[in-house]
């Protein structure tokens, strides 16, 4: 249905099933719809770009307690950019650059005073509006309420990160340099991202966790112990390194993504939580959502790191909304590096 040259549908993705342990592309099925109108109250978006992050799987299976139910045929749930196309709430103005759940879909409609949507106008729309989804969205600020806020990062902290090619693990010794830490390391599988990270992303040294001899190299390069270990990986992983905590340490659990794929009854049992009590550290999980209030500032914080080049976002770029299941699939495969997401909008950023 196109009339006067504008299309009066879209495409979206719904839930075609439930994934059986892993997702699949069979999982999802790409449809043509009407594009919405906004109603009273309501903003219209043109989805600019969508992102994916490893906790969509369990969106699939209803299996948080922050996101709505899905039902089969249901869009599927998403964060994106989008630009603001119609509005009718005084706050949003045609033009504005907003991040907010928009779903996976051409264009977006939300409630412009229902707080599910998290709606965040971008302070910054000079800056790219992929930030919007990497550095200057929900991904940078995990890495920085982690290090700062959960681990309170000092100058002296030897530092440790793990899945440190992933979208958050990609920022996190930016960031960590920019609080004045003087030595990071990273874990990441293969030697491609390996090398990134210590030519590419700013870790002093990288440990391939799938090549090298893992405890071996903690030994090697933590020597007196770590004081912070940012953990996106948990598991196995996490206990080495808690069998390698100095005093005082700080480990934010960040996520879990080796036990995301697995059922509770394999989750891995650690042998060496005991050393929490032994050396007075501290471990502690977090959640974005949680500093909401604080978005705006820790949106200027990092804008102004990208300003003066402490930042450099790596974003993983796929393009068109045929490639969300594809997207989504490449993390748990570990394909991706930096910030995965998808380019919606062809002319976004000028297409660049
Ligand atoms: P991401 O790091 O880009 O996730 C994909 C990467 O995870 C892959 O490239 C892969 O890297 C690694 N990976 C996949 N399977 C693995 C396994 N079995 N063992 C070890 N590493 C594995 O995704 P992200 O969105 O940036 O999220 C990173 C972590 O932060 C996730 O655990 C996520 O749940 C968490 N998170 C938490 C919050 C919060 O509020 N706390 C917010 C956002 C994200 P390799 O090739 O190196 O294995």
């Amino acid at each position: 249905a196109r009339h006067g040259g504008v299309s009066a549908t879209m495409r979206q993705w719904v839930v075609a099933r439930r994934p059986a342990g892993r997702v699949s592309e069979a999982d999802f099925r790409l449809e043509e719809a009407p594009r919405p109108e906004p109603g009273p109250g309501e903003v219209l978006l043109r989805t600019q770009y969508l992102g994916v992050a490893p906790v969509m799987l369990r969106y699939l299976s209803n299996e948080t307690s922050f996101e709505r139910p899905l039902a089969i045929g249901d869009v599927m749930h998403g964060r994106g950019v989008g630009i603001v196309v119609a509005s009718r709430h005084p706050d949003y103005a045609e033009g504005d650059a907003v991040q907010c759940k928009l779903g996976w879909r051409e264009y977006g409609l939300i409630d412009g005073a229902d707080p599910y949507f998290m709606p965040f106008r971008m302070g910054h729309p000079d800056l790219r509006l992929s930030y919007g989804i990497s550095s200057l969205a929900l991904s940078g600020f995990t890495a920085l309420i982690g290090l700062r806020d959960i681990a309170r990062l000092g100058a002296a902290d030897r530092l440790l990160v793990s899945g440190a090619a992933g979208g958050v693990g990609s920022q996190v010794a930016f960031m960590a340099r920019a609080l004045g830490c003087e030595t990071v390391v990273g874990i990441a599988g293969g030697p491609a991202k390996c090398a990134l990270l210590t030519d590419r992303l700013g870790y002093d040294a990288a440990i391939d966790y799938k090549q090298d001899d893992l405890p071996a190299r903690l030994d090697a390069l933590f020597p007196e112990g770590i004081d912070v270990f940012f953990d996106n990986v948990g598991g196995e992983l996490l206990d080495e390194v808690l069998g390698r905590i100095r005093r005082r340490a700080r480990v934010a659990i960040c996520g879990r993504i080796s036990e995301y794929l697995k059922t509770p009854e394999e989750y891995h049992r650690p042998r060496n939580l005991y050393r929490i009590g032994l050396m007075d550290a501290k471990l502690e999980g977090f959640f974005v959502y949680d500093w909401e209030p604080q978005f705006r500032e820790l949106e200027d914080t990092i804008a102004g790191w990208i300003r003066n080049g402490a930042l450099k976002p790596l974003e993983d770029i796929d393009e068109g909304i045929e490639r969300m299941p594809a997207a989504l699939i490449s993390l748990y495969e570990g394909s991706n590096a930096g910030v995965r997401m998808v380019r919606i909008d062809p002319a976004a950023d000028g297409g660049t």
